[in-house]
């Protein structure tokens, strides 16, 4: 489909493009950016522009990975429903990126300790995070399902179908980095538990 949208131009050079381009073809701009960690990379001037151009989504409405970069901008702003309806968008149409079920989990969190959640939301995101897993073996989504399964059931003490200190070995095992559980815990507005440190 090379149909050419009004207003639609490469935030990097001003080309021309059509919404089902994955990049510029002139300067290789990625047009709906796929991982969160360049959202958070973007300078507020970029940022500040790329929101706008995913949420004027006129003759883009089909694209999920609109719906996925909307969402990323959302949440980097921490205007969580916002952000979690957009990831439900992308997963009702389908996007096969595990990125959008992990993130919607973070948005489920809305910066919050899992502990201060109600159980619901806290196996809400568990759910989403074991979608995300069957998508994609990432380390840090096992990192993810310890650290919801600590802090919710952990610490209530209740009793989890799989106990955190099994998801912490798998994500040492499958490699989560320090950069990894860092980074994790800044995205979602957490502190790394002590526990994790003495395991
Ligand atoms: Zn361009």
């Amino acid at each position: 489909m090379e149909q050419k949208i009004r207003n639609l131009k490469c935030l990097g050079c001003g080309a021309p493009i059509s919404p089902d381009q994955k990049r510029c073809r002139y300067c290789k701009r990625e047009i709906y950016i796929s991982s969160f960690s360049s959202v958070l990379q973007q300078s507020e001037y970029d940022f500040e522009r790329t929101r706008r151009f995913y949420k004027e989504r006129e003759g883009q409405e089909d694209q999920p990975g609109l719906d996925h970069a909307e969402g990323m901008c959302y949440l980097r702003l921490s205007m969580y429903d916002e952000a979690y309806a957009c990831f439900q968008k992308a997963i009702r149409k389908n996007f096969d990126s595990s990125e959008t079920y992990f993130l919607a989990a973070i948005a489920l969190l809305k910066g919050k300790n899992p502990f201060r959640l109600l159980k619901k939301d806290v196996d809400s995101a568990m759910t989403l995070v074991k979608d995300a897993l069957s998508l994609e073996d990432v380390p840090v989504y096992y990192y993810f399902l310890a650290y919801l399964t600590y802090d919710y059931y952990g610490r209530k003490l209740l009793r989890a179908q799989v106990p955190w200190q099994t998801w912490l070995q798998k994500a040492l095992e499958a490699g989560v980095s320090q950069g990894d559980r860092e980074e994790f815990h800044k995205i979602t507005h957490t502190k790394e538990p002590d526990a994790f440190r003495r395991g």
